[in-house]
């Protein structure tokens, strides 16, 4: 009984192993994804334009719906008035803006998703300056009637971006994981796995610079990078976005 829990053991410890060898030597970090390294508190802002306040879109709900989704990670949320005291003065800036064409059954809506913090200067490290070190920007269109639904959804999207990125950053430090244990079940995710995260909630799939929309399954739109990606629930939607159906997957 014994020699079988100590083999049980020396399986764990195994497989720890191997885990944190893939980890480390699959992923290179790249420069947004440093900049999130370390960060344990934030401040979450949420600003909408007059145009998206009038389509009913509400800051508060916003920022609670995203501040639940970051406290799934090891973040702490501070309250906004306490954003000074933050290490790193580290904040993550929603912003929404909603512009309506003459044609009023369609919106236009630009989302982005910042993170902001105090940085230093390298050729003058006295100088501290807030900058904008990890962004995510979505232009997309949508159905009036259904703004109040895809807004939220899109964020919830572009949050876990952010979310997937910082636990990448910080799963690599090779800190131990503690309290956030489950987070670093996300690290090795290949690609290709996180991209059909996206790809299921959405039945078609665009890219923000592109005239044409895909099946998530087509080859062109695996392509896609995912700061790029816009989806769609039905066909109609991507054709009222002024998307075009790709010639090769026809979805
Ligand atoms: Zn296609």
């Amino acid at each position: 009984m014994r020699t079988n829990r100590k083999m049980k053991l020396k399986f764990v410890i195994a497989m720890c192993l191997l885990a944190g060898l893939t980890a480390n030597s699959s992923a290179k970090l790249n420069p947004r994804q440093v900049s999130l390294k370390g960060v344990r508190a934030l401040t979450v802002d949420v600003v909408c334009s007059q145009d998206a306040k009038e389509a009913g879109l509400k800051e508060q709900d916003i920022r609670e719906n995203i501040v639940k989704q970051l406290e799934e990670t090891a973040i702490k949320i501070m309250p906004g008035q306490l954003w000074g005291t933050v290490p790193g003065r580290c904040r993550l800036k929603v912003l929404i803006k909603v512009y309506r064409p003459s044609d009023l059954k369609t919106f236009i809506y630009n989302l982005k998703v910042c993170f902001v913090q105090t940085v230093t200067l390298e050729r003058n490290p006295e100088a501290k300056i807030d900058a904008v070190t990890w962004e995510l920007a979505w232009l997309a269109h949508g159905s009036k009637n259904r703004l109040t639904e895809a807004v939220p959804a899109n964020l919830k999207i572009m949050t876990d971006n952010f979310i997937r990125d910082y636990r990448t950053a910080n799963s690599l430090s090779g800190e131990p994981s503690g309290t956030n244990a489950r987070n670093t079940v996300s690290v090795t995710a290949p690609q290709g796995q996180i991209r059909s995260g996206i790809a299921a909630r959405y039945k078609y799939v665009s890219s923000k610079n592109s005239q044409v929309f895909h099946s998530p399954q087509c080859r062109s739109a695996k392509r896609i990078k995912p700061e790029n990606l816009v989806g769609y629930n039905s066909r109609d939607e991507a054709i009222q976005a002024g998307k075009r159906p790709c010639k090769v997957c026809k979805p």
